[in-house]
């Protein structure tokens, strides 16, 4: 576990202080993450008493998780479903850079410009839907 990073915006109009948490990332190339982030997701978890968030963020409702932004400047912050754990965009957490991946997700959907090297868990849309079956991709 690891604690105590600061993340922002470009803009700086929204800061996040995040307490403890795991220091590792997982990455998602499903269509709704690609287009979300430009390319790939790759995020970290912090449960909700470990957040605490400055500044008017703007949320897009995307089926499977609300999707926090900021509405000055458009960088992504967060996933989460309400209640649950954040999934907090790695890059915008300077403290975060040396974070191992350890899962990747949807590898079968990944472009090319964009694939992981690494010891990690690989798991491709076949697998990743059969083990969550609420999740239906959308291309
Ligand atoms: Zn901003
Ligand atoms: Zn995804």
């Amino acid at each position: 576990m690891a604690q105590g990073v600061e993340g922002r915006c470009l803009c700086g109009a929204i800061t996040i202080e995040v307490g403890i948490h795991r220091a590792e990332t997982g990455a998602c190339h499903c269509a709704r993450c690609r287009r979300w982030s430009g390319v790939a997701l790759n995020v970290f978890t912090a449960a909700p008493d470990q957040v605490t968030v400055t500044g008017e963020v703007a949320i897009y409702e995307s089926e499977i998780a609300e999707r926090a932004f900021c509405p000055r400047c458009g960088t992504s912050l967060w996933l989460q479903n309400p209640g649950e754990d954040y999934e907090f965009m790695v890059g915008i957490f300077d403290g975060a850079k040396d974070y191992p991946l350890i899962s990747e997700i949807y590898i079968d959907r990944a472009f090319a410009s964009c694939r992981f090297a690494g010891e990690h868990t690989r798991s491709t849309q076949a697998d990743y839907e059969a083990k969550h079956p609420h999740i239906a991709e959308v291309d």
